[in-house]
């Protein structure tokens, strides 16, 4: 035997909206005075000016290594950015006047938007150049060229040293020009 279901919706109070409108503003309105003086209850934050604590894995945006010199270990070889899946890391290589270097980046920019965070390039990197262990969060910005890290902004940051550096004596990467 058929079960007939009642039709709902059909009376005159649904079919002018009001009070689905003020039962709907109802709900809003309570979430938002919860929001603004029930913060405990808050599962958002006011993110950048308040930040949650990371794990001690968190490992963080990238750098660049420098040699004893101070000059950049990475030897333009292009295998970090072959590497990499998201086809963020842009390298303009120059030929060294040490023989012995052959090679050194002359442009090396990250695009972090791009960026997925795997590790392929430190991973694929033969110097030790490059790592990820600055603890760095990626900083909001307000367009895409403030996104874009570069050389000098790359060898200037500092990392919280897990690893020991690769062996400073197996060429090329840590040749010295001296
Ligand atoms: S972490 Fe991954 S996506 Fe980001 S630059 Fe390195 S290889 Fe590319
Ligand atoms: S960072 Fe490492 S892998 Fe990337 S170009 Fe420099 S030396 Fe090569």
């Amino acid at each position: 035997m058929a079960k007939v279901v009642e039709r709902v919706g059909d009376s005159f109070a649904d079919r002018i909206y009001v009070p689905a409108i003020l039962a709907g503003l109802k709900i809003t309105t309570r979430h938002f005075f919860r929001n603004l003086f029930g913060q405990k209850e808050t599962v958002t934050i006011a993110y950048p000016e308040v930040k949650i604590p990371y794990s001690p894995r968190w490992r963080g945006q990238h750098r660049l290594l420098k040699r004893d010199d101070g000059e950049p270990r990475c030897v333009a070889c292009f295998m970090c950015s072959t590497a990499c899946p998201a086809d963020c890391i842009h390298i303009v290589a120059g030929e060294h006047d040490d023989q012995g270097r052959e090679k050194f980046p002359v442009r090396f920019e990250i695009d972090e938007l791009r960026c997925i965070y795997c590790g392929m390039c430190e991973e694929a990197c033969p110097c030790d150049a490059i790592r990820m262990d600055t603890g760095l969060h990626a900083a909001p910005v307000y367009n895409r060229e403030a996104a874009w890290v570069r050389k000098d902004q790359l060898l200037a940051r500092n990392g919280r040293d897990y690893a020991v550096r690769a062996d400073a004596e197996g060429p090329p990467c840590a040749v010295s020009s001296k």
